[in-house]
């Protein structure tokens, strides 16, 4: 059996099919003679040529069998086909060393990918794939090969992969390829966002998996508990048999809570808002029947970007947004940038201990024509949709009064231009620092809505980065300590009268929805695959189990005693059938 992280849920069974996408053929490599650079350059830019047209062939199957937000990931490559910086590297390389196109090309695409591979930002790690990915269709295209494709895939087959590129997970449908196991790849990686949203049951970092598996070798995927059988014994088979009817009774169980409400047993009302980062999630909650977006998470529409997006540009996005949710709330979260969220384009002075640097609002604080910009924007939208603002990071009073004063600036502007907009505009805090957890009382005297963000809150109460594989055992957010912030933050929020909501992954845990009941939360943003269930735990306890759950948790002084305690809670409570794991 090998193990890796689940990246796409879900069960599947059938033979295995091994190939390596990584690899590529040879590179010829030739010494140019004199005059020759200049038509290896327009070689060149034939190739550019040839592949933005096939990159626009594949957008358009993308969108018509995935849907548009993910086709936009070929614009992504599109614009990396047509970077200034990369035809430079690639021409200095061509003339400076004479050699050909294809190891000029070969040579800074390498080098373009180790680089993104080393830096310390995930995103930027997997924009790796994308580079190697133009890089290949370039190659083959100056070869004048035929584009990669999968070759002769068996029908309903288990793709295993070393990487799997985005090009090529476009060609995949669900009827030929049941699940993915990829040696590499992470959550946000594009092929990663592909695959889940083709719905195919996929693992990634599982390590050796080409190497261990063979074309052929029978495999069960269990995508819930992030392992692969091979070769798998008769017991197994029928434990995966007994899976699969489990998962699929589950999923219809769980699309059937899709028109009822977000209410406890005892008939307490809770708001089941999305945390979102792009149009398409957008979608996906309102489909669902979200209660709104509790989160919008700007980034993403600036990390996709190969500059800042213009005011204009931005307020196209927002109202995209905002349209899909039919006049149900959306609450935009101005730029948090900084630590481990950077723009390619707005490089930052390093720093030894960036997650205790410059970040979120301190950083917009220190640029404020890009808070300006983002600001004008929202505001101009809130004229004609239900929207509010959200300060990321606060750290104290000072600074969200800084924050503010910003949008009274901007409002001013809109007025002495004539653009409309919501002279009420509801403004929020994000509470993340330990900081703003001791001054909630404060800072609620200046807010319409708190908003905890819980991952960088556990972050920072226990002095664990967050993104550190090295002390991932010391993050927990059923830490004690965390469980006493949180039930003092809702009874602030709940005796001021003001609106909290609980977003990161913690509010996404159905294990935890009892127990953050308890504790005096009745609002929840969470990402719109976790919607269904959340709901379903909400619907499967009442208030005042709730509190009683919450009361014995918080006598508690150890983790390991909190979850059993949830664990026997979570027992009683299934109303929807619980699928289980294998059993080996
Ligand atoms: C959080 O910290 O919980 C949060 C929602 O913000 P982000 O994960 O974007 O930092
Ligand atoms: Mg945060």
């Amino acid at each position: 059996m090998l193990l890796g992280e689940v990246a796409s849920p879900g069960a599947a069974r059938g033979p295995a099919f091994v190939c390596t996408c990584a690899e590529r053929a040879a590179v010829p490599r030739r010494t140019l003679g004199v005059g020759q650079a200049q038509t290896e350059m327009e070689r060149f830019d034939a190739a550019i040529s040839d592949a933005e047209n096939e990159l626009r062939d594949l957008q358009q199957r993308v969108q018509r069998q995935v849907g548009e937000p993910e086709a936009d990931i070929f614009e992504t490559h599109i614009l990396l086909l047509h970077d200034s910086a990369l035809r430079e590297e690639i021409s200095t390389r061509c003339l400076r060393e004479r050699i050909n196109i294809e190891a000029a090309l070969a040579e800074a695409i390498d080098e373009l990918t180790a680089t993104f591979a080393r830096m310390e930002d995930l995103h930027f790690r997997e924009r790796a794939a994308d580079f190697r990915d133009i890089g290949n269709r370039l190659l083959d295209i100056l070869a004048k090969r035929r584009l990669r494709g999968i070759p002769a895939l068996p029908e309903e087959s288990i793709m295993v992969t070393d990487e799997l590129l985005p090009s090529l997970v476009a060609q995949l449908h669900r009827k030929t390829i049941r699940g993915l196991v990829l040696e590499r790849g992470g959550q946000t990686a594009h092929a990663t966002i592909l695959a889940r949203s083709l719905g195919i049951p996929s693992l990634i970092r599982v390590r050796d998996a080409t190497k261990r598996i063979k074309t052929g070798d029978p495999l069960i995927v269990d995508g819930l508990a992030g392992r692969v059988f091979v070769k798998p014994s008769l017991s197994t088979l029928g434990e995966y048999d007994r899976l699969e009817a489990a998962l699929k009774a589950h999923q219809h169980a769980l699309k059937g809570l899709v028109d009822l409400p977000a209410v406890t047993q005892d008939g307490v009302a809770i708001t089941l808002s999305a945390t979102i980062g792009k149009v398409a999630d957008a979608a996906a909650a309102a489909s669902l029947n979200a209660d709104g977006i509790g989160l919008y998470r700007t980034e993403f529409a600036f990390l996709v970007q190969d500059h800042f997006p213009s005011e204009d540009e931005q307020y196209q996005l927002y109202r995209a947004t905002a349209e899909q949710m039919n006049a149900r709330h959306v609450v935009i979260r101005v730029l948090d940038l900084g630590s481990d969220k950077l723009l390619p384009y707005f490089p930052l002075p390093r720093e030894a201990n960036p997650s205790l640097g410059r970040r979120g609002t301190r950083l917009l604080l220190k640029y404020p024509e890009i808070l300006r910009a983002q600001l004008r924007a929202i505001l101009r939208l809130s004229a004609t949709h239900p929207i509010s603002i959200l300060f990321p990071m606060v750290g104290d009073v000072e600074e969200l009064l800084a924050a503010k004063a910003v949008i009274e600036t901007v409002k001013a502007q809109l007025e002495t231009d004539c653009q409309p907009f919501n002279r009420d505009i509801l403004v929020g805090a994000m509470i993340e620092t330990p900081s703003a957890a001791i001054m909630s009382h404060r800072l609620a005297q200046e807010v319409d809505f708190f908003s905890i963000g819980t991952n960088d809150l556990v972050q920072y109460l226990l002095s664990t980065d967050r993104t550190s594989s090295e002390v991932a055992s010391y993050y927990a957010p059923l830490h004690p300590a965390v469980l006493q912030v949180l039930a003092s933050l809702a009874a602030t929020a709940n005796a001021k009268v003001k609106s909290i909501s609980l977003c990161g992954e913690m509010a996404g845990n159905p294990s935890y929805t009892q127990l953050l009941l308890g504790l005096g939360f009745r609002s929840l943003s969470v990402t719109p695959l976790e919607i269904l269930e959340i709901k379903n735990a909400i619907r499967s306890t009442s208030i005042p189990q709730a509190e009683a759950l919450a009361k014995r948790v918080l006598a508690m002084s150890t983790v390991r005693e909190i979850k059993e305690c949830l664990h026997e809670a979570q027992a009683q409570h299934a109303t929807v059938a619980d699928p289980g794991r294998i059993k080996e």
